[in-house]
């Protein structure tokens, strides 16, 4: 894993604009990890893939990762922020499968959960998840009751802490609490649109001040560029 470059943000973003966010976080983990190929990324356990995802953060915009959330009952907008280094510790799965009453089942994976997302209804979608993870073929022909799947996706979640990791907010307006899942790829996808929008207006102003190419400013460091655009801030407050 290692930080991305502004023109590495630009090619990634420009390839995963309109995937599934699963997708876009495996475009990004992959652009991070040379030698990882995008298969083996959507084998990874889902809280492994939010374990890179979150290092990925911390290695491109800092460690804090921050955001807000509506108030479902009213609206109103709860901002957090969060460390990706707490978030790490102590989140790693303690086991690659769990077994409930004599059966296993492996932790799923972000492929896992595309295939099981192509069913509408969240039960079949469930259902399909739990099955593709069975490690006992013979059982996903007998199926599992609802009860079976919830107890299931209990213990998966509690294998594996990081998979589905979950906020709990307070609203100071009107008093609602709820719990929410954290959207780490989410986060992340958000956090580079917000670079490349300000990658690309640095572009545009030097473009138009110096006459440079895309390819010849994204090869200036952060540094020279920001120097550049300094320059070019101070002779348009002159003028
Ligand atoms: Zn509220």
């Amino acid at each position: 894993m290692r930080a991305l470059s502004s023109s590495e943000m630009l090619q990634l973003w420009e390839r995963g604009c309109g995937l599934h966010p699963l997708d876009q976080a495996l475009l990004a983990l992959a652009a991070a990890s040379p030698g990882a190929s995008l298969d083996s990324l959507a084998d990874l356990p889902l809280g492994e893939r939010n374990r890179a995802l979150v290092r990925l953060h911390s290695d491109c915009f800092g460690s804090q990762i921050g955001g807000w959330v509506p108030c479902p009952a009213c609206g109103e907008k709860l901002e957090f922020e969060l460390d990706g280094a707490m978030l790490l510790s102590g989140s790693a799965a303690t086991t690659n499968s769990v077994t409930i009453d004599g059966q296993s089942f492996r932790l799923p994976s972000s492929r896992d959960l595309a295939l099981a997302a192509r069913e509408i209804e969240p039960t079949h979608a469930a259902l399909a998840l739990v099955a593709r993870c069975s490690l006992d073929p013979a059982a996903a022909t007998r199926g599992w009751s609802p009860a079976q799947i919830e107890v299931i996706g209990e213990q998966m979640a509690l294998a594996d802490p990081l998979a589905e990791p979950r906020l709990s907010f307070a609203c100071a307006l009107c008093g609602h609490a709820w719990d929410e899942l954290l959207d780490l790829a989410g986060f992340f996808w958000t956090e580079m649109e917000v670079q490349v929008r300000r990658v690309l207006r640095e572009v545009h102003a030097l473009a138009r001040a110096y006459g440079w190419s895309e390819t010849e400013i994204l090869t200036l460091s952060e540094a020279r560029r920001a120097l550049y655009l300094d320059l070019v801030r101070a002779e348009m407050v002159r003028a």
